[in-house]
Order: C-alpha cells, then structure tokens, then sequence
C-alpha cells in the first residue's frame, strides 16, 4: 500500500527532511583530507541530534553508523570507520536520513575533496544532472517507469552504467515504503504517481559496468570493476504541478 500524506503531513514531513538536509551540508562543509570517516559521521550524528531529531539509518537492519559514508569504488552503505581515510583527489558519497515529527527524510550528495579528475567530476556531474532530469518528470499522473527512464536514459547516454541491484523508494513513516523507484525504467509503466505520494529517487551511477558486490561486513557496496561510482539523492513529493523537493537545506 501507498501512503498518501495530506498537506499537513507533507509540512510535517519537510522538516524531517530539511534536517536530513542540513546534515548533508553539514557533511560537505567538513569534509577534509586526513578525516576519517567515523569522524565526519559523528558531525552528521550531532547536527542532526542538534534539532531534536534521530539518526534513522542507525541500527536500521543493524547498521553501525548515523550516515552511509562510502568512498571511490564504494557504491553505496559505507560504514562509518576510524580506519578509513578521506584523502584529496577522492569523491565521497554521503547519506543522511533525520526521523522527525513521525516522518523521515532522505538524501545524498557524492563530494569531491580537493582537486578530482576529470573523469570524477564528469561522472559526478552526470549522475547529479540524472537525478535532476528525473525531478523534472514527477508529476501526478506520471509513472515510475518515467522516473527510472529519465535516470537511465541521461546516464547510458554517457557512457555510464546504472546500478540496477539497489533502488529509490517511498519514504514517509517508515525509511522505506513502497512503491519501488528503480532507476531505470520503460516510459509509461509501472506504478502511477498521485499527489501526496513521496519519493526518495536516488540514482547509483558507475563509471564502468552496472555490476556491484557487497563487502564481507554484509554492508558495503562496491563496483565489481573497480570503477568510480556516484550518488545523488532527494525526497521529493508529488504534487498536480511537478515535484516538490523536500530535502532543502
Ligand atoms: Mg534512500
């Protein structure tokens, strides 16, 4: 079932989401070489404790850390560790989700440190633009396969792959809620979109090969290849105009 939230919920909701917000920027105005990752998730921990609110990806199905911090060839679900460096020339996705008022909030942002290569910055820009291209195409009445085809399209169109082993999804209540935001997709099909549904849409782009593997810690999502992967991610709600981003700093 789909969970439909009324104009209050949704103003409710936003400030989960501005929160989960606020320590993703938080998180990006930190960054530095020689910072372990365990230290920028303490950061992202206090800001979002700092407005009264929770964590919600601590202790979610057991995970360790407040945030998903995942580096390089890390797709996604990175744990938070005192032995793990960021150094300059990385990209390092984060994710921050803040429970609040009832509801959660969603989002990610892959950042660069320092000076990145080319490659890095194209691929990076690309998957941010992907998401944005997605946005563009919520609207009620629209499909979820015009979601993941938006994504799919504007990503393969540059020579990069699209992770198809994890997906966006409906947050609300619960972190995760149906339906399904896959990012890819055929135009026209799949689950309709209605005013007052909410999304977390969250394209995972690879430089080389959609193939991922998960890490003996049962968490941490790397490239088969070895390639570069990116990470960008808003809740957004639907609404008769288009969508309404709710993760604004
Ligand atoms: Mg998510």
């Amino acid at each position: 079932m789909i969970e439909l939230k009324t104009a209050k919920e949704l103003e409710r909701m936003a400030e989960a989401c501005k929160i989960s917000a606020l320590a993703l920027k938080a998180a990006g105005e930190s960054i530095e070489p020689g910072m372990s990752t365990k230290e920028l998730d303490h950061i992202i921990e206090k800001k979002i404790r700092s407005y009264g609110a929770k964590p919600n990806f601590l202790g979610y199905g057991g995970f360790p850390g407040s945030a998903c911090i995942s580096l390089n060839d890390t797709v996604i679900h990175g744990i938070p560790s005192k032995d793990i460096i960021i150094h300059e020339g990385d990209i390092v996705s984060v994710d921050t989700g803040a429970f609040y008022n009832d509801y959660n909030g969603d989002n990610a942002y892959t950042f660069a440190v320092g000076e990145i290569s080319s490659d890095a910055r194209a691929l990076l820009d690309a998957t941010e633009q992907s998401l944005y291209e997605a946005i563009k195409v919520v609207k009620a009445g629209m499909r979820i396969g015009d979601i993941g085809f938006a994504v799919q399209s504007y990503v393969e169109a540059r020579g990069y792959a699209v992770v198809r082993k994890y997906i966006g999804h409906g947050v609300g209540r619960n972190l995760h809620e149906s339906p399904d935001v896959p990012n890819f997709g055929t135009p026209g099909r799949g689950v309709r979109l209605v005013a007052g549904m909410t999304l977390a849409i969250e394209p995972m782009v690879n430089a080389r090969g959609e193939d991922v593997r998960v890490l003996r810690d049962g968490w941490t999502v790397k490239t088969a290849s070895g390639s570069l992967s990116a990470h960008f991610e808003h809740t957004v709600a639907v609404t008769e105009q288009g969508a309404k981003i709710l993760t604004l700093a």
